[in-house]
């Protein structure tokens, strides 16, 4: 039996739901962190765990995640995320029925593209709810797959860090999935050094091509690089991993990159600057919310290019107010929470 008040990564959501189908053989949660400043919006994942509870953990670390990545980018949305832990043989039917969950939460939930997910992925869910983001778009519109906007944001912050350019700098990338392969071909633009790292070779074999190099999976963030891009999945700043960092400053794409609150004084004490996650990779939920919206790609790609001057300010404010950068910006996000609470 699934108990979400007692998981330790219970932070008051609003909803957890349930979702699957066993016939068709796939299950997953949606979890609505918050609706405070508008629907929750938040990506499905789709991803093998070690149990239901694991996955019911990542469900409700990535939705709060969501509300502060939405308030923090000063979206009309709140947080939530999909996380489908079983996936069928049949993967068109089952994202048809999980569209029809969705569908049940008249909107109280949005969705789109996950680790995991695609844009077809998006399509069948389309064809039982309006409640999905991420699809095809029309000529001008904001809209599709959103990780070429995420990765835009990061290679905003990552310019901004290096003081305005990535010109023959290092950048060892952890991940060349949707984002990390775009990242990679802005950096490279950009004239920067590529070292890479993935468990998927297929996806190595992509961006070698960019004059990228090689590390093994287990020492990408021990390379010496100007910037490690940590663009795969989270947690991956923690005890181990820190005292090895062969970068200064961390900005990446990846979720929950802190195991734990701890970690962000770790990085500190090793004068390593950390660009909060959420801070720098809103660039897809930008474009989810103006899909949504029904606005326009320009305003989307306004807005993206906005987050190197937030992600340099808030490190900035930070350094002033002597708080750790990812403390700066969450207490920013809960005062706009308890703002909007009031009204
Ligand atoms: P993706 O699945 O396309 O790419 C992830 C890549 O990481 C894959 O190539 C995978 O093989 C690789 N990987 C997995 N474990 C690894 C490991 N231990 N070492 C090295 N590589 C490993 O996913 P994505 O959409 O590119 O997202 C990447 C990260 O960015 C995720 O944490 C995601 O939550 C976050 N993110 C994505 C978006 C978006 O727009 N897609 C937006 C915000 C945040």
């Amino acid at each position: 039996m699934i108990n979400v008040e007692n998981n330790p990564s219970f932070d008051r959501h609003e909803r957890v739901v349930p979702v699957g189908e066993e016939a068709l053989g796939y299950a997953g949660f949606v979890a609505l962190h918050s609706t405070l400043l508008g629907p929750a919006a938040g990506g499905c994942r789709i991803w093998s765990y070690e149990s239901a509870d694991a996955a019911l953990s990542d469900v409700l670390r990535l939705s709060r995640g969501m509300t502060y990545k939405n308030t923090m980018a000063e979206l009309p949305l709140g947080g939530g995320k999909a996380v489908l832990y079983k996936m069928g043989a049949d993967r068109e039917a089952c994202f048809q029925h999980f569209g029809g969950e969705i569908d049940k939460l008249h909107g109280a939930y949005i969705t789109a593209e996950d680790v995991g997910a695609s844009v077809a992925d998006m399509r069948a869910i389309a064809e039982r709810t309006a409640y999905v983001a991420g699809l095809p778009k029309e000529e001008g519109q904001a809209g599709g797959d959103p990780s070429p906007w995420t990765a835009l944001g990061v290679f905003g912050a990552i310019e901004a860090l290096l003081d305005g350019s990535v010109q023959g700098r290092t950048i060892a990338v952890q991940g060349v999935g949707a984002v990390g392969s775009h990242l990679c071909k802005l950096l490279a633009e950009g004239g920067a050094k590529l070292v890479i790292a993935d468990v998927n070779h297929n996806n190595l074999a992509r961006v070698e091509p960019l004059g990228a190099e090689v590390a093994p999976v287990a020492q990408i963030h021990a390379v010496t690089a100007d910037v490690f891009a940590p663009c795969a999945l989270g947690a991956c700043l923690n005890a181990r991993t820190i005292p090895e960092l062969g970068a200064r400053i961390i900005c990446g794409a990846a979720n929950n990159q802190l195991e734990t609150e701890e970690d962000g004084a770790r990085l500190a004490a090793r004068g390593v600057t950390y660009a909060p996650d959420y801070v720098v990779n809103a660039g897809g939920i930008i474009s989810v919310s103006a899909e949504y919206l029904g606005e326009s790609a320009a305003a989307v790609e306004a807005r993206v290019r906005g987050i190197a001057k937030r992600a340099t300010e808030l490190i900035a404010q930070a350094k002033r107010d002597r708080v750790l950068p990812h403390q700066a910006a969450d207490r920013i996000v809960r005062e706009r929470l308890a703002a909007a609470k009031k009204h």
